[in-house]
């Protein structure tokens, strides 16, 4: 397998066949987000992407149960490509029960309700998209590029097409300013996106990054610890999905949760409410990741 660049990853996808089928993000503007800043966006060329599938057949092609599709928009891809590698996936990887890619709203807003339940039944069974935050102010701030009815939009079709969806949202996105805004309106949008998965990450500013030259010229200042597990414990809260697995177990975070939204709303709230009293040890800075 050729990868080019650092790959990136969502957490549960951490022993699943990452496969390359685009460089980069189509989009690459949000504010925070170093991960493709050096890579200009582009589609990587089929045969190699099928060369790909094959060779990973051959080296551990029975053991693969999950495939990644990368970089940080793969579902920008147009159909003509995922008619070819998803029944590649089928053929190479006999045991594979899931494939998932991140997913922006324009990508998934672009396609037809047709395309999106081609690519379901093609085996493309999970989008994880990023929204960030609920708050329209915050939305246009970080440079999203869609708003809250685009990405409620987004996950109604996705889940029409028969997806899952797992929603990614960032403490610290709205900054002081936006904090208890970002807050609310990421409740809401949890509750109106439904999505069977939802998890949190904590904002760490990367020197570079356009919210970094905000930062510096003093146009954004980054919440405290203590405010963002408030934001989280707001989140947790006034959240109401079906039935929505939850995780804080990013590397980004201070507390790791776990648990079900909103069954075990209380616990969680518990946890959080002892971690701000100073009862439950945060996680120490040192070992924070991105
Ligand atoms: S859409 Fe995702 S990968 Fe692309 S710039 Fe925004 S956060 Fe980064």
């Amino acid at each position: 397998m050729r990868y080019e660049g650092k790959i990136y990853r969502p957490p549960s996808e951490a022993d699943s066949y990452i496969l390359q089928a685009t460089i980069g993000c189509s989009w690459n503007h949000c504010t925070y987000c170093d991960m493709y800043r050096d890579k200009a966006f582009r589609v990587r060329d089929l045969d190699e992407t099928l060369a790909d599938i094959r060779t990973a057949a051959k080296s551990f092609g029975e053991n693969v149960t999950k495939v990644f599709v990368a970089d940080g928009d793969a579902l920008v891809l147009d159909l003509r490509h995922w008619e070819a590698i998803l029944p590649a996936c089928h053929d190479a990887f006999p045991r594979m029960k899931r494939v998932s890619a991140y997913a922006t709203a324009v990508n998934i807003n672009e396609k037809s309700d047709a395309e999106l339940k081609r690519l379901r039944e093609l085996g493309l069974s999970l989008l994880y998209m990023g929204p960030e935050t609920g708050d329209d102010v915050t939305f246009k701030r970080i440079a999203k590029g869609s708003n809250f009815d685009e990405h409620v939009e987004a996950a109604r079709r996705a889940h029409e097409a028969g997806m899952k969806v797992s929603a990614i949202f960032l403490l610290g996105a709205g900054g002081t300013e936006r904090s208890r805004e970002h807050a609310e309106g990421s409740a809401s949008l949890i509750s109106a996106m439904d999505p069977e998965f939802v998890s949190a990450l904590t904002l760490t500013i990367i020197p570079g990054t356009p919210i970094a030259k905000m930062q510096a010229a003093g146009k954004f200042t980054l919440p405290s610890v203590t405010r963002m597990l408030e934001e989280l414990r707001t989140m947790v809260a006034a959240a109401s999905p079906t039935d929505a697995i939850f995780r804080t177990n990013h590397a980004s975070n201070y507390l790791p949760l776990a648990g079900r939204l909103p069954q075990d709303r209380d616990r969680i709230v518990e946890a959080l409410d002892k971690a701000l009293s100073g009862e439950i040890a945060l996680r120490p800075e040192w070992s924070r990741g991105l």
